[in-house]
C-alpha cells in the first residue's frame, strides 16, 4: 500500500467469516491493481456513519452483506433498476463522490449457472424453493433469461406470493404451496435451493426427495458450506447436472470488480483464492 492506494471493502454483521477480502485482494494482486480490500464489522446503528465514512474516505467500491442489504439503499445517491426489482444493494460503486448502488447476488448466480451447469435458460421450466433474500435477486435475474415459467415454493406460501407479486411484470411466474412441489418438479428443467436446508452445520438435511427431478434435469444449491450439500450429492448420485453455490459467491464478486475497475475480473483465481482459504479454516 501506498499514498495512491484505492480502497474497497465489505461491511455486515457479522463480518469475520467473510472470504471477499481474500478473494479481491488475490485479484487486484494479479491484475496489478494498487487497490487494497478490508473488512468491516459495522452493527446496523452505525450504517449512516459508516457510509459516511466511504464518502469521506474516498473508498472507490464496497460490498454490503447481512443484515445491511435492504437499509444501505436509503444512504445512497442512486439505486440500479436491478437492485430495486430485487429490493437489496450488496455493491457499491463511488463515481466521484456519488454513490450507486447495485445487486450483483442474482446475476453472479445466473453467470454461474450458465457457465457450469446450462448454458440456455431461454423457454426451460425452473423451480426455486424459497422466498428469502437470496430468491428475491435470483427470481428477477432469472427473469432477463427468458424462461418459460418460473415457480416459487415458500414454507411460508404467502411470502412466494408476495415475492411472484412484486416481479410478476418480468416474466411468467408462479407461487406454489410447498406441499404442490413433487408435481411442479416433475418436468421442471431446473430446481434451485436458495433456502438455508442442508447449510452447515446441517449438513444432513435437504429440501426435497430428488426422485421427483426427471432424469436430465439441473440440481441447483446456493449454499457453498459445505461445497457440495446432501441435495447436490443425492442428485449426482441420480444421474443429475449438478450446480453449487461456491459460483454465486465468486461471480457476484467478479461483477463488482468489474464495476469497480472497468477490467475483466480473473475468475480463475479468484476461485483459487477462496479454495485455499476454506482449506485453512477446516483445518483449523
Ligand atoms: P433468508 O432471507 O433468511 O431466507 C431463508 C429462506 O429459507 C426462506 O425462504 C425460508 O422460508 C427458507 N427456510 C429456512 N429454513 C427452512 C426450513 N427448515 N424449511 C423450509 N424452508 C426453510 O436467507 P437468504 O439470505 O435468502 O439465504 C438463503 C441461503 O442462500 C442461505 O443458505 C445462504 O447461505 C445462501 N446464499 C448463498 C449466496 C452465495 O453467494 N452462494 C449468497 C446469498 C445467500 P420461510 O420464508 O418459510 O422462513
Amino acid at each position: 500500500m501506498d499514498s495512491y492506494t484505492v480502497l474497497f471493502g465489505v461491511i455486515g454483521d457479522p463480518i469475520r467469516h467473510s472470504k471477499s477480502p481474500v478473494m479481491m485482494n488475490r485479484a487486484f494482486e494479479a491484475l496489478g491493481i494498487n487497490g487494497s480490500y478490508g473488512a468491516f464489522h459495522v452493527v446496523p446503528e452505525k450504517l449512516g456513519e459508516a457510509i459516511k465514512g466511504i464518502r469521506a474516505l474516498g473508498f472507490r467500491g464496497l460490498n454490503v452483506t447481512l443484515p445491511h442489504k435492504v437499509n444501505v439503499m436509503a444512504h445512497l445517491d442512486e439505486i440500479h433498476p436491478g437492485a430495486l426489482a430485487a429490493g437489496a444493494v450488496n455493491t457499491i460503486v463511488n463515481e466521484q463522490g456519488r454513490l450507486i448502488g447495485y445487486n450483483t447476488d442474482g446475476i453472479g448466480y445466473v453467470r454461474s449457472l450458465k457457465e457450469e451447469a446450462a448454458s440456455n435458460l431461454a423457454d426451460s421450466k425452473i423451480v426455486v424453493l424459497g422466498a428469502g433474500g437470496a430468491a428475491r435477486g435470483i427470481v428477477w435475474a432469472l427473469a432477463q433469461e427468458h424462461p418459460a415459467e418460473i415457480i416459487v415454493a415458500n414454507r411460508t406460501e404467502e411470502k412466494a406470493r408476495e415475492l411472484v407479486a412484486t416481479l410478476s411484470a418480468e416474466a411468467n411466474l408462479t407461487p406454489i404451496a410447498w406441499s404442490q412441489l413433487q408435481t411442479a418438479c416433475q418436468d421442471a428443467d431446473v430446481v434451485i435451493n436458495t433456502t438455508s436446508i442442508g447449510m452447515a452445520p446441517n449438513v444432513d438435511a435437504v429440501p426435497l426427495d430428488v426422485s421427483w427431478l426427471k432424469p436430465g434435469a439441473v440440481a441447483s444449491d446456493l449454499i457453498y458450506n459445505p461445497l457440495k450439500t446432501k441435495f447436490l450429492q443425492q442428485s449426482d448420485e441420480r444421474g443429475l447436472v449438478v450446480h453449487g453455490g461456491l459460483g454465486m459467491f465468486i461471480y457476484q464478486g467478479a461483477y463488482a470488480f468489474e464495476y469497480w475497475t472497468g477490467q475483466r475480473a480473473p475468475v480463475e483465481v479468484m476461485v483459487q483464492a477462496v479454495l485455499e482459504s476454506f482449506e485453512t479454516s477446516f483445518s483449523q
